[in-house]
């Protein structure tokens, strides 16, 4: 059995020019989610963390509450209940 930590990344060997392999390892990232009913959430980067880290701020995130959380119905939801207790 695989350890945990190993069964995201995948390895694959590949030659160059002098014939020697080196192990290239890619991470699989999934979409990101909302917390509360699980639908994908929109205007959040995802992808292998060197892209999203190159990115600035307003580029990988939304600029309101609960911004890579809650997706935008659950969010109204949650103020209104605020709101109204
Ligand atoms: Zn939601």
């Amino acid at each position: 059995m695989v350890r945990p930590s190993l069964r995201v990344s995948k390895t694959r060997l590949v030659r160059t020019p002098s014939e020697t392999r080196l192990k290239k390892i890619s991470k699989r990232t999934k979409k990101p989610h909302c917390s509360q009913c699980g639908a994908i959430l929109h205007g959040v980067a995802f992808g292998s963390q060197n892209k999203v880290r190159k990115m600035s701020r307003s580029e990988h995130l939304p600029s309101r509450q609960h911004a890579g959380h809650l997706c935008s119905r659950c969010l109204k939801s949650a103020i209104k209940a605020d709101v109204r207790s």
